[in-house]
């Protein structure tokens, strides 16, 4: 992972509700953080305020881990006009994030080593978070010839990835995870298969139907899923499915796991929360791939999380410009924005409707680190400071006050979400801090 080494934080978090289920708590505690690591946990309003510290008030206030998201495009090198390393991670602390995973499909592809090494100078200048990269399986994401995986691996890849696209060969992808065995590090997958795809721009049923719309069907998906568990299962290989969507996907990665394979999933709190029955408004904030699905995609969905299925949430965060995106719906450009809402629109949309449980949402928003190797964010002595603070009853209207990312194609914008997010420590610093929380000496945003 690559950031600044920013001053180390020296901070009392007064009464506020901890919860981590890593770490077992669930109650009113203070957090004292020393030089930027967790040094004692006591009883509210227990702990005594040692000098050169600032205390903050969390009584009635939450204190989770800090989230980590394993999927987000930075849109740097080459489309900063959709966001860079500074809006994007700025993004990620807004929205309680400790740490983020970026996707090599930028202006040039990360499929070269120099590549790779000038994004970690610029992450360790300019990034809010800490932050790691994943690179391209093949040249340029062209699904034809496969990059210098181990020189990749040596100059800091967590992994390999030629998300906006799947590698459709199934013969490179096995020569991809054989050298993958070889060389470390994860094969993460965006998986549709684009003969079934076509020119679809929406998922496939009745809404499509009804819209005229090309479709994409959930098989795109699914049985690329399939395919490829079945090759890392030959192969012995550590996969990772990128954005899982609908059930049949679900289907396919539960029968890989309880047959062994080393397979592992993540999902996105848009195909969590909303399904195609939105994009009747023709909204291109709607538009992203894969597509939204149906109701029963959805619960399907949920389930795997709570199961454990799903290993984890990611965003895809998936900046594009005002004037990409204001177009009709077939053609602008698929994605949405997704580090500043993600814990909100959980919180409010599946926690408070009844659906899950806070404490697994908290679960699956941390998980993603360990996938890639990388240690869980956990509120104990000895650790990290990686954290967020966050009201629970607080109101907000996305968008309302503008965004921290660039770009503003967010699939809630206008909606009402409880759970604001006041304070991330993130590696030990203060990455973002809200006027709500006072004293704020400390709290100014970088
Ligand atoms: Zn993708
Ligand atoms: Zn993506």
């Amino acid at each position: 992972m690559f950031g600044p080494q920013y001053p180390q934080a020296d901070l009392l978090i007064r009464s506020a509700h901890v919860l981590d289920p890593r770490a077992d708590l669930d109650g009113p505690h203070d957090i004292l953080i020393r030089s930027g690591h967790v040094a004692e946990i006591g009883a509210a309003g227990s702990l005594p305020e040692p000098p050169d510290t600032a205390t903050i008030d969390a009584t009635g206030k939450h204190a989770f881990p800090g989230f980590f998201d394993p999927h987000v495009h930075l849109r740097t090198p080459g489309q900063e006009y959709k966001e860079n390393m500074d809006t994007g991670t700025a993004a990620a602390a807004a929205g309680g994030f400790c740490g983020v995973i970026a996707m090599p499909n930028t202006d040039p592809v990360v499929d070269d080593a120099s590549i790779l090494r000038a994004l970690s100078e610029t992450a360790g200048r300019e990034a809010h978070v800490p932050v790691g990269f994943l690179a391209s399986i093949t040249r340029g994401s062209a699904g034809a010839e496969l990059t210098e995986m181990a020189e990749l691996r040596d100059a800091g890849a967590l992994g390999f990835t030629d998300d906006g696209k799947p590698v459709t060969s199934a013969g490179l992808l096995r020569k991809a995870i054989q050298y993958q065995r070889l060389a470390g590090g994860v094969v993460a997958l965006h998986e549709e298969d684009p003969a079934l795809s076509g020119d679809g721009v929406m998922h496939e049923g009745a809404v499509s139907a009804r819209l005229g719309l090309a479709g994409i069907p959930s098989v795109s998906e699914s049985t690329m899923i399939a395919r490829d568990a079945a090759l890392a299962r030959y192969e012995d290989a550590r996969m990772h499915f990128q954005h899982l969507s609908c059930k049949e996907s679900v289907e396919a990665l539960a029968a890989a796991k309880a047959a062994g394979v080393r397979v592992s999933g993540e999902v996105t709190p848009h195909h969590l929360t909303l399904t195609d029955d939105v994009v009747r408004t023709l909204d291109s904030r709607f538009k992203m791939n894969p597509p939204l699905r149906r109701e029963a995609d959805r619960l399907a969905l949920v389930q795997a999380l709570k199961s454990g299925v799903i290993d984890c949430i990611a965003t895809d965060h998936a900046p594009h410009a005002v004037h990409e995106k204001e177009v009709p719906f077939e053609q602008a450009p698929m994605g949405t924005t997704g580090l500043e809402t993600a814990f909100a629109v959980l919180y409010t949309e599946l926690v408070l409707a009844g659906e899950v449980e806070l404490e697994l949402v908290i679960s699956r928003m941390t998980a993603g680190a360990a996938l890639y190797d990388l240690p869980t964010p956990t509120i104990a002595p000895g650790e990290p400071a990686n954290l967020c603070v966050v009201d629970l009853s607080a109101q907000f209207e996305v968008g309302a006050n503008g965004y921290v990312s660039r770009s503003s194609n967010c699939a809630f914008h206008g909606r009402t979400l409880y759970g604001q997010v006041l304070l991330t420590v993130a590696a030990g610093a203060v990455a973002y801090g809200a006027a709500a929380l006072e004293p704020t000496a400390v709290l100014g945003a970088r």
